[in-house]
């Protein structure tokens, strides 16, 4: 997570709140002055076209992506999920009664038309979609979200556009939300996001959905058994988060494009704060008795010998990557990949 202290302003706002007494019950679907924030961020940054009504403020960007799950999965309906993907993606599917249908990426680790298209089958019900990536850091182009749009458009499959890690764009790259560029899909697609990546709040737990009205409504609803609103002070931390200055996201957006450069050089991710590399030339190796055969082995082996942490890219369905975080100092970055390539060097 980003390791950047919530901006000044935001902190403000919670205070401000909690000495005003704003510490009861909100709506279930969040506060009408936070909802329309939300709806304006769509319009301003997004260019797209959401009412108040149609957005949900939720506990966090994870339990909008849930909720989408919950009301739009019944049992044995097919969730598209490009690989590598976001742990929480398939096994949000899978709670709920659905399947997930992974699709296997190639050396770019984005889907192409084709691959989604070869996914596609009359049970095909959400498309989930994640750019920029986490895991990859991959961003999906323009004409590459087209492409895929052009074959959703013959389905009546309903897009999860996942755009958490919007604000991490970086040498000049741009966001493209999936219902700016395919507005005939606005109708079925639901614009998840959250404030804890480009505002460093991953702890104020607030994220919110998009989409049709009738969708959002029942979102709303599952919400409102399951959890009630999300925090009260947080959804007043989030309106100052959304309307206040954003010269602190440029800041940290330079602050990670700076580590991004300095922890890889080529294939360089276009986004978010992590790296994916291809690991798997080490696999068969030994570290004294032990061999290592996958990307667990790989971690544990450096965790434990070597006292560095990545991830196995088996989580993200991609056996053959580690994920590693830049979302920490320079000098920890320069730590912690000394300590990768020791391990690295130290296996035979
Ligand atoms: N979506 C993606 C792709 C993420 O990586 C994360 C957090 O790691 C989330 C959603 C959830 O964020 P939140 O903290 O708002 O629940």
């Amino acid at each position: 997570e980003p390791d950047f202290d919530t901006p000044e302003h935001i902190k403000q706002a919670a205070i401000e709140a909690l000495n005003e007494g704003k510490t009861k019950y909100t709506p279930v679907a969040g506060i009408p002055q936070l909802r329309q924030a939300v709806a304006d961020k769509f319009e301003r940054e997004n260019g797209i076209p959401y009412a108040p009504e149609q957005t949900l403020i939720t506990i966090g960007g994870k339990y909008a992506c849930y909720l989408a799950c919950e009301v739009l999965l019944d049992p044995g309906d097919e969730a598209i999920i490009p690989a590598p993907y976001w742990v929480s993606y398939p096994s949000q599917a899978e709670l709920v009664g659905g399947r997930a249908i992974v699709v296997e990426t190639g050396d770019d680790l984005k889907m192409t038309p084709e691959q989604l298209e070869a996914a596609i089958t009359p049970r095909s019900k959400l498309l989930v979609l994640n750019s920029p990536s986490n895991p990859s850091g991959v961003v999906y182009t323009k004409e590459d979200l087209l492409a895929l749009a052009e074959v959703v458009a013959k389905t009546d499959i309903v897009i999860l556009s996942d755009e958490i890690y919007e604000h991490l764009v970086y040498d000049g790259g741009e966001h493209h939300s999936w219902a700016s560029i395919a507005p005939e899909l606005i109708g079925r697609t639901i614009t998840a996001n959250g404030v804890a990546k480009s505002y460093s709040m991953t702890g104020w737990r607030i994220g919110y959905a998009a989409g049709p009205l009738e969708i959002i409504k029942a979102m709303s609803k599952v919400q409102s058994q399951q959890t009630s609103n999300a925090t009260s002070i947080a959804q007043w931390a989030t309106v100052a988060a959304l309307n206040g200055p954003q010269d602190e996201v440029v800041r940290m957006r330079t602050a990670f494009a700076e580590r991004r450069d300095h922890i890889v050089n080529r294939p360089m991710p276009g986004g978010a704060f992590y790296v994916f590399p291809d690991v798997s030339a080490h696999y068969g190796k030994r570290a004294g008795e032990k061999v290592i055969s996958d990307s667990i082995d790989l971690c544990n082996y450096l965790l434990e010998e070597h006292l560095v942490a990545t991830v196995p890219g088996s989580g993200f369905g991609k056996d053959r990557h580690l994920r590693i975080s830049y979302a920490c100092s320079v000098e920890q970055i320069d730590q912690g990949i000394d300590r990768v390539a020791q391990g690295l060097a130290a296996l035979n």
